[in-house]
């Protein structure tokens, strides 16, 4: 769907229902929680009268910068999303939505910058090209100056979206409409040094867990960085899943290493079970996205993730991106 088309289209839609449910995909970062939330108070402040919530399953410790409070599925007695309008935002595929009871919804509308593979809304806005999620929401906002109203706290929800989809705007994707989403944002007074204070500070104790990851990085023949963090180091260094998974970004500026992946090993917290491994790619100058996908994972085409059984499976992505990083390297001796 053409961008205006779909921006009016989503408009009706909100203006024609009272009831508003607002969900994103499972694991939430930065983007995910910033586009709920964000769209979350832009309804809210908007259109006052009506009922807006953030329904979701998980939760994610790194949300104490996002000012909307959420739902759980279960809180909702039966027959409460009939008459509700759904909107998912940053989720790829329905099976990643963190609200099993999404399609209870009368209408749902999915908006998300990921690669167009299932279109589960019933209004299907998806542009990839977008840096993030947290950006199509702010140009929504801006399309419509009459009739939305951002607070400075929506604005800031959003902001961090795009701030950590982007790596403070250093990915590719980021162009001059993402700078201008992120100048519409600060136009609305949000304070940017205390999110980047919530965004960038650490506890001692996770310098000291980050500077373990760094011990244990190991690099493949071609140049693929990697980690692999046991449940064991999780709980050594008292971490939850989400926080301990951040150690993909710890490997990212390495000379010589356009891939790294980062491997967490699953407890029995997970849905996906105790033993199986959060895999997490990135890369820069060539794609990884295909990697993931042989292993039944997505995502980006330099941002990508997938599950495995069990640790064994880890000798076969690494063989897999030493390859193709083999490969890439011997036609682009240039790129660092
Ligand atoms: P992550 O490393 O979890 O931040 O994921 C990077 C990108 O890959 C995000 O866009 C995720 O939505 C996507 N992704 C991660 N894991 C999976 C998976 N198992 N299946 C499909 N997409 C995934």
């Amino acid at each position: 769907m053409e961008r205006t088309d779909a921006l009016k289209a989503i408009m009706e839609k909100i203006l024609e229902y009272d009831k508003i449910v607002i969900s994103r995909h499972i694991r939430p970062d930065g983007d995910a929680a910033g586009s709920s939330g964000g769209l979350c108070g832009l309804l809210r402040a908007s259109f006052p009268d009506k009922t807006v919530i953030v329904c979701n399953s998980d939760r994610s410790r790194k949300m104490g910068f996002l000012s909307v409070p959420e739902t759980s599925p279960g809180e909702l007695p039966e027959g409460w999303f009939g008459d509700a309008l759904a909107i998912v935002t940053d989720t790829a595929t329905s099976d990643r939505i963190s609200n099993p009871r999404i399609s209870e919804a009368g209408f749902i509308i999915k908006i998300d910058h990921h690669i167009d593979t299932e279109r589960y809304g019933d209004i299907n806005w998806i542009e990839d090209g977008r840096a993030s999620c947290s950006e199509m929401i702010a140009i929504f906002a801006s399309a419509f100056p009459d009739r939305l109203k951002l607070t400075p706290e929506a604005a800031a929800c959003l902001y961090t979206g795009i701030v950590t989809d982007t790596g403070r705007f250093r990915h590719r994707g980021v162009d001059a409409e993402t700078f201008g989403a992120a100048a519409f944002l600060l136009g609305s007074g949000i304070d940017t040094e205390k999110i980047y204070a919530e965004l960038y500070l650490d506890d001692i104790s996770f310098l000291k867990y980050k500077s373990a990851v760094y011990d244990s990085i190991e690099l493949t023949p071609n140049g693929v960085a990697y980690v692999f963090i046991p449940l064991s180091m999780r709980d050594r260094f008292g971490l939850d899943a989400e926080s301990a998974s951040l150690a993909v970004s710890f490997l990212e500026s390495i000379r010589g290493s356009l891939i790294w992946i980062a491997f967490i090993e699953n407890g029995s917290d997970d849905p996906a079970g105790a033993g199986t491994v959060r895999v997490r790619l990135r890369s820069r100058f060539l794609d990884i996205d295909a990697v993931a996908a042989k292993y039944g994972g997505g995502g980006h085409a330099r941002a990508a993730g997938a599950t495995l059984r069990d640790r064994e499976e880890i000798t076969d992505v690494l063989a897999d991106a030493d390859r193709l990083l083999g490969e890439f390297k011997s036609s682009n001796a240039d790129l660092i």
